[in-house]
């Protein structure tokens, strides 16, 4: 075992303070990474105030991790002392389910094993990215391809694939018309991702403050939902809506809007119970739909597309002291577009 400096919170909405954790020896096929970034993503902040059921205390959240291979153990195939490697929301899956072996760890059947706020199949807790190192099996650390700079990098780890696994699973490209909802963290990634693949892609936010940001990343129109008008505009308009907000909706309206065949899909991750009315689907065949973020062939195959792209978060770097008023910010939707954990203020 060996101590590692990390931000941890004690008990559910309480301060984050510097203090230890222990890391593994490196295993077999372990890596030992010196983090460089930690994102701060909404579900650390749902994590970490137990908004989603009990949680695990000490708390060290954070799967949007970006830094540097210090130790490689002597099985290890894949990775080299010096490479820039990133870590996104599990380290480990059973392997051999069907869903495992299709590449599809995050639905593994025993259940993968979360990178914080969880447990290795061995029972010891897990922790996240808010600290200057982790020890993780090769086979769930990704690489991170030249020509993405680690700090930008590090919120595609979570924010990029969750918006890429299910553009790429209901065909956002050319000829298809995609509204993204919310231009928070995941939504900003959404759309640069929508606009890469080719999509016609439009943002539903709550107001316009952001109009000239979603436009410059790719956005080729901005509404804000606060005007009821928007949902007559777009009536019967997008193939997809990929809704990031986690706040209570009326799926009526954003149902309305997609086209004959049209899907709706769930990222955000809302507290309560949503209610929709039967009749606004079988209006046009619609789906109303879930996706969870994606799996590690599948986050290699879109860190590969975001350099080839030249895509990358829009960051604010901050140090640990700041966290406290980042996640505050957060909730206030006053982030533009991801705040970034420099680790090596811990
Ligand atoms: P975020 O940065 O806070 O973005 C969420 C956006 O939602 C805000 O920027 C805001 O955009 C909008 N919003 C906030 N409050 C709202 C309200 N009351 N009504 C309408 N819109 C509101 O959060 P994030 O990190 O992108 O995460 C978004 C959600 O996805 C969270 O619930 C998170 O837990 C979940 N998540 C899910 C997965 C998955 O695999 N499914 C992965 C990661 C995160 P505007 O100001 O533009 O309206
Ligand atoms: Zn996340
Ligand atoms: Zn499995």
């Amino acid at each position: 075992m060996s101590t590692v400096a990390a931000l941890v919170t004690p008990s559910a909405g309480a301060a984050f303070e510097r203090s230890t954790i222990e890391r593994r020896d490196v295993g077999e096929h372990d890596v030992l990474i010196d983090i460089a970034f930690a994102g701060i993503c909404h579900s650390d902040i749902h994590q970490a105030r137990e908004e989603w059921g009990t949680a695990i205390f000490p708390m060290v959240p954070g799967h949007e991790i970006a830094g540097i291979v210090a130790e490689v153990g002597p099985g290890v195939t894949r990775y080299r002392v010096g490479d820039r490697v990133g870590i996104g929301c599990f380290v480990d899956s059973c392997r051999e389910c069907e869903n495992c072996l299709a590449g599809e760890e995050q639905f593994c059947l025993k259940g993968n094993v979360a990178t914080y706020n969880g447990r290795q199949y061995s029972g010891e807790e897990t922790y996240g990215g808010y600290s200057k190192q982790i020890v993780a099996d090769e086979n769930y650390v990704l690489g991170i391809p030249e020509g993405i700079s680690l700090d930008v990098a590090a919120p595609l780890l979570c924010a990029g694939i969750t918006t890429y696994s299910p553009l790429k699973h209901w065909g956002a490209g050319p000829g298809k018309k995609v509204a993204i909802v919310g231009m928070g963290g995941l939504g900003h990634m959404g759309v640069k991702i929508a606009h890469a693949l080719g999509a016609e892609v439009t943002v539903l936010s709550q107001t316009l403050s952001k109009h000239d940001d979603g436009l410059r990343l790719g956005a080729d129109d901005y509404f804000a939902t606060s005007d009821p008008q928007t949902f007559k505009t777009n009536r019967k308009r997008f193939d997809l809506i990929i809704n990031t907000v986690s706040a209570d909706l009326d799926l009526d309206r954003y149902l309305s809007m997609l086209t004959l065949n049209g899907s709706m899909v769930f990222v955000g991750l809302p507290e309560n119970a949503q209610t929709f009315r039967v009749f606004s689907l079988i209006a046009g065949r619609r789906s109303l739909a879930g996706s969870n973020i994606g799996g590690i062939r599948e986050t290699q195959e879109m860190l590969d597309f975001c350099a080839e792209h030249g895509l990358g978060s829009e960051i604010e770097v901050i140090s640990a002291d700041q966290v406290g008023e980042a996640y505050d910010r957060v909730v206030k939707s006053d982030v533009r577009y991801r705040f970034v954990i420099d680790t090596s203020t811990i």
